[in-house]
């Protein structure tokens, strides 16, 4: 294991859009090159070029920008090992590849997929490891071209080493391997397309990595990378083996591995519903690892300072979206006003459905903001907040309306909109007293008198403080949405 400074890699395949898994596996390598003074590198994985996409690859950029997450050499940034991008690196492999079958490494395996099925398949009848049996091992040249006269093509293999594979995991502590559970691998396609299980470690090879911090799904892949780390050390490719340490499974629903494809598990889901990239950083982090055992909202930073890989726990993490909301509201909290101003423009700015950016009134947002910033679970809970202050006319509710629009509601409002034309427009005070006394004079206390003002004039039964809402809208609106809905009541 490596003791000079940090090196670690986020290194996805450029694969449909970016999941919250995938995300957690960036920040805690991120935040451990951050806290050791480390290098992060970002290296993108395109070598399948059927699944890849450049859509997908922009929007991984994008993403880590979004999200804050820095890297040190990767795409756009460049570095001392470029190119980043594994498809403008098959020169190097092919290379490699070379290296290995002429140092007896690997071998060329001329199998038929049928063939291996049926040797499986006895091997598994007879209660024998199912799987390479190394038959291809030890062709002579005869039997080599005699394959290829028969118009075989053959895949490259690595060789396994014959004892078993020990290595010290950075969560789950020491792990062997036996022989048995890691057969010889493919490393080639016999179109000659290099495979993950050559182009990762060599990358991580030449790029110099000393810590693999990955998911659990990839462990399986870690004794066959060990042995080829040391073909590569020992034919000068490679310096040392990296640390590994894999990152336990994130769960979801039904206590089932969150797939990619499950719709909570989309990145942009949560941009879209408007998390904070703090806020979801925040939530992502505790899935394996915590902070204290009494506190679970923090700053980036204050991860980054506590943050080793050590503390990562190997059980099983869920993924519980009501917690992630809890924490991102907790962070729409922790913004001071401007910023929390600014993080609910570009939903405000918005073309909406009801109502048009032209009709979005700055100075107005501005002074109901502060009321807004206490209540949101995620930014885009803002526009239902606050159209009443920018549509023409309230929203129309029909379930609010048929709650609060009981019989008197008319008598009710006709004598709250007396006492509201006489109140001081510049008190939420006075105008609370005034809907406070057109209550008394119908027998109402408070919260039954407010809700069909709250309703006329926003249009929902529910809302941000009243008073301080009507104060913001001004008088002349808030009369005429009474007016409006007086009309509505006797019509
Ligand atoms: N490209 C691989 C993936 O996205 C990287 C796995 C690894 O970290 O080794 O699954
Ligand atoms: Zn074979």
């Amino acid at each position: 294991m490596a003791n000079g400074p940090v090196r670690v890699r986020f290194c996805p395949s450029p694969t449909g859009n970016p999941h919250v898994g995938l995300v957690r596996t960036a920040l805690f390598n991120w935040a451990y090159a951050r806290h050791n003074g480390g290098t992060m590198v970002f290296r993108i994985e395109d070598t399948d070029a059927a699944r890849d996409s450049e859509e997908s690859y922009n929007q991984l950029l994008d993403s880590m920008r979004w999200l804050g997450l820095d890297w040190d050499e990767g795409p756009e940034t460049g570095g001392p090992h470029p190119p980043y991008r594994q498809s403008q690196r098959m020169d190097l492999y092919q290379d490699v590849a070379e290296k290995l079958l002429a140092g007896g490494y690997a071998y060329h395996c001329y199998c038929t997929t049928e063939e291996l099925d049926a040797r499986r398949d006895a091997a598994r009848a007879a209660g024998k490891p199912s799987g390479y049996d190394g038959q291809c091992r030890t062709l002579s040249s005869e039997q080599k071209a005699a394959y290829e006269a028969e118009g075989r093509t053959a895949i490259v293999r690595f060789k396994m080493p014959d004892g078993p594979i020990t290595f010290t995991d950075l969560v789950r502590g020491e792990l062997t391997f036996t022989p048995d559970n890691v057969p010889d691998y493919g490393i080639v396609r016999a179109n000659g397309a290099p495979l993950y299980t050559l182009v990762n470690p060599v990358d991580d090879a030449l790029m110099e990595i000393t810590h693999v911090l990955r998911g659990e799904d990839l462990l399986s892949s870690t004794p066959r990378q060990i042995a080829l780390y040391k073909a590569l050390i020992e034919l000068g490719i490679a310096k040392e083996i990296p640390a590994f340490g894999h990152l336990p499974y994130v769960m979801g629903e039904g206590n089932k591995k969150l797939s990619k494809r499950d719709p909570q598990a989309s990145l942009n889901i949560y941009r879209e519903r408007g998390f904070l990239p703090e806020g979801l950083l925040n939530y992502l982090s505790l899935l394996g690892w915590s902070f204290s055992a009494d506190q679970d909202v923090f700053s980036i930073d204050q991860m980054v300072a506590k943050f080793d890989i050590a503390d990562v726990n190997a059980n099983p993490a869920r993924f519980d979206l009501k917690k992630a909301e809890a924490i991102n509201a907790d962070h729409i909290r922790l913004l001071d006003v401007k910023a929390f101003t600014e993080a609910c423009a570009p939903w405000l700015r918005a073309p909406h459905a009801n109502w048009s950016p032209e009709q979005f009134d700055q100075a107005a947002w501005e002074a109901i903001a502060p009321y807004a910033q206490t209540r949101l679970t995620v930014l885009s809970d803002i526009t239902a907040n606050v159209d009443f202050l920018f549509l023409d006319s309230p929203v129309e509710d029909e379930a609010s309306w048929a709650k609060a629009m009981k019989e008197g509601s008319d008598a009710l409002l006709r004598t709250a909109r007396e006492k509201l034309d006489g109140a001081d427009w510049s008190s939420a005070e006075s105008l609370k007293s005034a809907v406070l006394a057109a209550g008394e004079e119908h027998g109402l206390k408070l919260g039954k008198a407010q809700a069909p003002v709250r309703v006329a004039v926003t249009g929902r039964t529910v809302g941000l403080p009243l008073f301080e809402s009507l104060e913001i809208l001004g008088k002349d609106k808030t009369l005429a949405r009474i007016d409006a809905a007086l009309a509505k009541l006797t019509a």
